[in-house]
């Protein structure tokens, strides 16, 4: 037995810090972990599962609006923000002891407070108690990035207090262009506020293909979501704590808007966490730089998930809290492979996508073919609705080998997930055409997509000096 007091201490109980922790007791491992606001982390707490139920409370209005058309009379339905909040919470409460719960069964020793680094093997507690451990995982996560400096900052919100609003705005002004942005201001709208998206970009989304950022815009647009591009807040005003916020914009406009949330990205969680003590490096954005497995450049020091900011998702952050533990005390070295991984936009209409953008493949294949369809689902024409879905696959032409997979609509989330797997394997759009569709469903349109689109030829200088003279 070593003379540490633990084997290994995390610092985070999230996602990442979890499940390191849980892994690395079943490997044996004497395991403390610190969290200094609840166990669950970002994700449990006050990310994606509050935000899907909020996704999935937002999105009845319009299920009330379709039933009409499939003879259903349904009464003038009201909404409760009190309520959902409430039932989120108790849901929340639920997980959180499931998280804290497991951690407890492996016989994990847990901190309810704040831990910082004194050294490569020290850490020290909130309480002032100093601990030792032979490993340290850094798991702290990212939190809202603020623009402090804008005058009147104080009035707007992030997405943390979004989630425990007293009640529901009747207006909201939502600044930015990514994840958070677009799926709140779908979840306000839905939800009945009066959402005005403001965005610096020309463009919303930038990393994903341009079709679904457009024609996401669009669909906002015609929800009645007022879009602002290229524009920013120079300020916030509010005359009196009932008063409307007045944000005034770049533009020269002023929106009178109840609440202000920012959603402009998130920061890693590194302030005062003693980083220097133990000779651990951030890059220029304050992210721990370490490598494929994980380890920082103190040897004893690892960090994982959103505070390394390699891809901030949840599953990521598991994969290499579990590839940590595995290389580390399981003696089975493996990485967590960031390449293909799928990801949704939970707005609605809702964003799947794995592979590369059109963008990006013109960019690197010679010749790419481009399938795309777009069409009203079937469940919109009894019903009347707008909703339509969109599909679209990137392939490379030499190869046919599917390098990305685009989809906006109902179960986007849900379809993407699967088509990662069969990119992973190297899909082929043959192996799509040869495939049966499941009729009738709005997925078999990825079998049928017999027509190409778009033929994208690049014309590629040769590469001199890697080819056969
Ligand atoms: P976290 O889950 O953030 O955990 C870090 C923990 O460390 C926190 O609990 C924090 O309190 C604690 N901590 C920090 N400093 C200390 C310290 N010094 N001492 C003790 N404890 C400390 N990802 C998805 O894949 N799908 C989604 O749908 C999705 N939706 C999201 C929605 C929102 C609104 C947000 C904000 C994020 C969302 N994410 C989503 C991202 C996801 O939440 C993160 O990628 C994930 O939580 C990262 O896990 P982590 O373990 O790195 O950090
Ligand atoms: P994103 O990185 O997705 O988007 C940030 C947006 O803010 C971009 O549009 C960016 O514009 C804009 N922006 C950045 N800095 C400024 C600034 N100073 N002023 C004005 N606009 C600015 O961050 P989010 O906060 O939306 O989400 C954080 C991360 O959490 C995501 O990247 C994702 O990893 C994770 N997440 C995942 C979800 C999911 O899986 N469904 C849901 C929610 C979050 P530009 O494009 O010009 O840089």
């Amino acid at each position: 037995m070593s003379s540490f007091d633990f084997d290994l201490f995390v610092i985070g109980g999230g996602s990442g810090g979890v499940r390191a922790a849980r892994i690395a007791a079943g490997h044996g491992a004497r395991v403390g972990v610190a969290e200094e606001y609840r166990f669950g982390g970002t994700c449990v707490i006050r990310g994606c599962v509050p935000k899907k139920l909020l996704v999935y409370a937002s999105r009845f209005a319009a299920d009330f609006e379709d039933a009409a058309g499939y003879g259903w009379t349904v009464g003038k339905p009201t909404f409760d923000w009190a309520a959902l909040i409430a039932a989120k919470d108790r849901e929340i409460g639920r997980l959180e002891n499931i998280y804290s719960g497991n951690l407890e069964k492996v016989k994990a020793t847990l901190f309810g407070e704040r831990a910082t680094l004194e050294g490569p093997n020290q850490v020290r507690l909130a309480s002032g108690r100093l601990v030792s451990a032979g490993r340290i995982l850094i798991a702290t996560g990212g939190r809202p990035a603020m623009p402090h400096e804008l005058p009147g900052i104080a009035h707007a919100i992030s997405s943390n207090e979004a989630f425990d609003l007293k009640q529901l705005p009747r207006s909201i002004a939502i600044v930015g262009g990514g994840y958070i942005a677009l799926e709140f201001a779908g979840i306000f709208a839905g939800l009945g506020s009066a959402v005005t998206l403001v965005h610096r970009g020309d463009h919303v989304l930038r990393h994903f293909d341009a079709d679904l950022s457009s024609r996401l815009l669009d669909a906002y647009r015609a929800r009645g979501i007022r879009v602002e591009l290229e524009a920013a807040l120079l300020g916030l005003e509010r005359s009196g704590p009932q008063a409307p916020i007045a944000a005034t914009l770049n533009t020269g406009q002023v929106l009178e808007v109840e609440q202000v949330m920012f959603a402009i990205g998130r920061a890693p969680n590194v302030e005062g966490l003693g980083l220097d003590r133990a000779g651990v490096q951030t890059d220029r954005n304050g992210a721990i730089v370490v490598d494929a497995l994980s380890r920082t450049c103190a040897p004893s020091i690892y960090a994982i998930g959103d505070v390394t900011n390699r891809l901030n998702l949840t599953p990521v952050a598991i994969r290499e809290g579990h590839a940590f533990a595995d290389t580390v005390f399981g003696n089975t070295p493996w990485q967590a492979d960031h390449s293909q991984v799928p990801t949704a936009v939970f707005s609605t209409p809702e964003i799947g996508t794995v592979g590369m953008p059109e963008d990006e493949a013109v960019r690197k294949f010679p010749v790419v073919d481009i399938y795309r369809a777009e069409f009203r689902t079937l469940k919109a024409t009894l019903s009347g609705s707008a909703e339509t879905m969109m599909l679209k696959i990137v392939v490379d032409a030499s190869t046919d080998r599917v390098l990305g997979v685009h989809l906006l609509g109902p179960d986007a989330g849900e379809l993407i997930q699967v088509i990662a797997t069969l990119l992973r394997t190297g899909v082929t759009k043959r192996d799509f055409d040869q495939t049966m569709p499941l009729h009738p469903s709005s997925a078999e349109e990825l079998m049928t997509l017999r027509t190409r689109s778009a033929r994208h030829v690049q014309h590629h200088e040769p590469l001199r000096g890697l080819l056969p003279q």
